[in-house]
């Protein structure tokens, strides 16, 4: 008999933004009971390892028509511009409230918040804990959501599928990973917060679980994903592993050189970071190491070739107060010492810009469905977000869909039970049906690999027709053969094979529409560049693509862009 439990919001991630709107439900109304569901426990969330920092505006120097226009402007005019207009005014009371809750953020000698240069800002606006501050703030998230008996948390709970009724979702189906079983918890709101995607890449900054579940479910059942195409790199992970150095170190001054000893973003204008040279924007940065690397301005390492990121001039003092972790990463996983060596670096996959289709509230089209976190795309970051606004973006947008998905449960009724009990009885079948399925002929480590490699080579730092093409072409097949992969644990207990399996599904449906959104948007935006199409082309493709999963292929659609306070214009640094 399927366990069916009930609570009035189900929020999917415990990450910084499903922690977040948890928190807002519960105090939006004492009488409202949230189930956080998630497959890790939640302080291991990819939200743990952001090191740099979170934007708001804190200084006199600075307001928010200054970080409305720098995140407008990274956005290659892609942003909503009444959804960033809400972001950068709600983004300061956000920060201090996490103080309250105990978050340590750094001080100035005299007490302030102390905020650094981060890239794309005009001034210094990111707030910062050391380089730890996913940690503090996942943290302080978590141990302030347990103040509250009515979250009721779920870990380690595999959410594999949304339950749709009359037109409504009415819950999720969660594989326990821990037991096997598969459950139905119901509610009358369902968040998704479930992060981003970057392991359909092969070389990424992403931790293992971040394979755009939540996109996936969403997809499936109707709802569009928006923004696909923007794919951001960071200019600075280590070769072989893609561990992150973060954007902190070129805030507190750090400089990029290639073979040649040649600061090249500060030689080379054609690189267009203008006199903000290390802090330009990641999309630009990337390109322009990615082009020295392509003119033979690279250095040859053991994984390739990459450019030096030197930050001996900062002095071990800095270094150990402000970067401590990256002194520890690049000691520990380059074999150098920051103090007086210089990172190997290059260009590494880090985050999608695009997600499930939201409106400002993080509700989709999809009645009681929301999204939040990098997983939506609220349409704050348009084609290149900016280092540093997403874990505000977390908590801006969680607390939002939070108490708005309160309303709408309360608004709304419970609906028959018998019809979600049989559709989560199919979904056991179907994972029990995986359990062992050991005749299949294809192996799931090599279908996975297929996939990043050709989302690699389709959908990089530079993407040509042909090649966007052929990764299309590749994924509808590895769909197909995806069907066919052997499954050998018959275990239920942490059966991690199953696990696996099911993710791979949701990184092909997803990579699937990135490739289809690059092929479509024929210009360079933003994080896409087009070899074929370098131009930005305001007048075709000044809009969101949205694509919309059907049973023969992906169906492509587009929607418009907010604007009103800063009229497109071309983007100078
Ligand atoms: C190395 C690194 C450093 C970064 N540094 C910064 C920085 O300094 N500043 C900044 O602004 N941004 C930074 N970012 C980006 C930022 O950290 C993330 O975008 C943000 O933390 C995402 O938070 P989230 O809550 O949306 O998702 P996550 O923190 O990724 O959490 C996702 C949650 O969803 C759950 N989940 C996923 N799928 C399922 C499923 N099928 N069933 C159940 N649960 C599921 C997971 O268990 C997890 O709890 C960094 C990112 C990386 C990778």
């Amino acid at each position: 008999m399927t366990e069916v439990l009930r609570h009035d919001v189900v929020i999917v991630g415990g990450g910084a933004a499903g922690l977040r709107a948890a928190i807002a439900a519960v105090e939006a109304d004492p009488g409202i009971s949230v189930a956080l569901v998630s497959k890790v426990y939640p302080m291991r969330s990819h939200t743990v390892s952001a090191e740099g920092g979170a934007a708001a505006v804190a200084r006199d120097d600075d307001s928010f028509e200054m970080h409305g226009y720098d995140t407008v402007k990274g956005s290659d005019f892609l942003g909503d511009q009444d959804v960033i207009q809400y972001f950068v005014e709600q983004a300061p009371p956000e920060l201090t409230r996490l103080e309250h809750w105990g978050c340590p953020w750094s001080r100035n000698a005299d007490g302030t918040v102390a905020t650094r240069a981060f890239g794309g800002m005009t001034t210094k606006r990111t707030w910062y804990a050391a380089d730890k501050v996913g940690f503090h703030m996942l943290h302080t998230l978590f141990q302030h959501s347990m103040r509250f008996d009515r979250i009721v948390r779920y870990d380690e709970q595999f959410v594999t599928k949304l339950l749709v009724e009359d037109g409504a979702v009415r819950g999720v189906a969660a594989l326990d990973i821990r037991q096997g079983e598969v459950r139905a918890i119901l509610g009358r709101a369902v968040i998704l917060a479930t992060g981003g995607a970057g392991k359909c890449f092969p070389f990424t900054t992403n931790g293992n679980i971040k394979t755009g579940d939540g996109m996936a479910l969403a997809y499936r059942e109707g709802v569009a994903l928006k923004d696909m195409e923007f794919v951001q790199y960071h200019p600075t992970g280590l070769p072989g592993t893609g561990i992150l150095i973060t954007e902190a170190t070129r805030g507190e001054g750090g400089r990029l050189f290639n073979a040649r000893g040649e600061r090249f973003l500060e030689t080379k204008p054609e690189y267009g970071v203008g006199s903000k040279l290390e802090l330009g924007p990641r999309d630009m940065i990337s390109r322009a190491i990615f082009q020295e690397i392509r003119a033979g301005n690279g250095i040859q390492g053991t994984f390739g070739e990459y450019v030096h990121l030197d930050l001996t001039h900062l002095g071990r003092e800095l270094l150990e107060k402000r970067l401590p972790f990256v002194l520890e990463l690049a000691r520990t996983y380059a074999g150098v010492d920051p103090v007086t060596q210089p990172i190997p670096i290059r260009p590494v996959v880090h985050y999608m810009m695009g997600g499930v289709d939201t409106d400002i509230d993080g509700a989709t089209e999809l009645a009681g469905l929301y999204a939040v976190g990098e997983c939506a795309a609220h349409s704050m970051n348009g084609a290149n977000r900016l280092g540093s606004n997403s874990l505000t973006e977390c908590l801006v947008f969680g607390a939002r869909a939070g108490r708005h998905a309160v309303g709408h449960a309360k608004d709304s009724g419970d609906g028959s039970e018998d019809p979600l009990r049989r559709q989560v009885e199919e979904e056991a079948a179907r994972i029990d049906g995986l359990r062992g399925r050991a005749k299949g002929s294809e192996k799931l480590t090599q279908v996975r690999d297929e996939m990043t490699q050709a989302m690699e080579s389709g959908c990089g730092v530079y993407r040509e027709q042909a090649s966007m093409r052929s990764a299309t072409e590749t994924l509808a097949q590895l769909r197909r053969r995806c069907a066919d992969v052997a499954l050998e644990d018959r275990s239920r207990v942490f059966n991690t094979e199953i696990v696996a399996a099911l993710e791979l599904v949701n990184m092909i449906d997803v990579a699937e529409t990135v490739a289809v959104a690059a092929l479509q948007r024929r210009e360079s935006r933003g994080a896409h560049a087009c070899s074929e199409f370098p131009g930005r082309n305001d007048r075709e493709f000044l809009h969101h693509s949205l694509v919309y999963y059907e049973p023969a292929g992906p169906r492509f659609d587009k929607k418009d862009v907010a604007l009103g306070r800063w009229e497109p214009e071309e983007r100078k640094y």
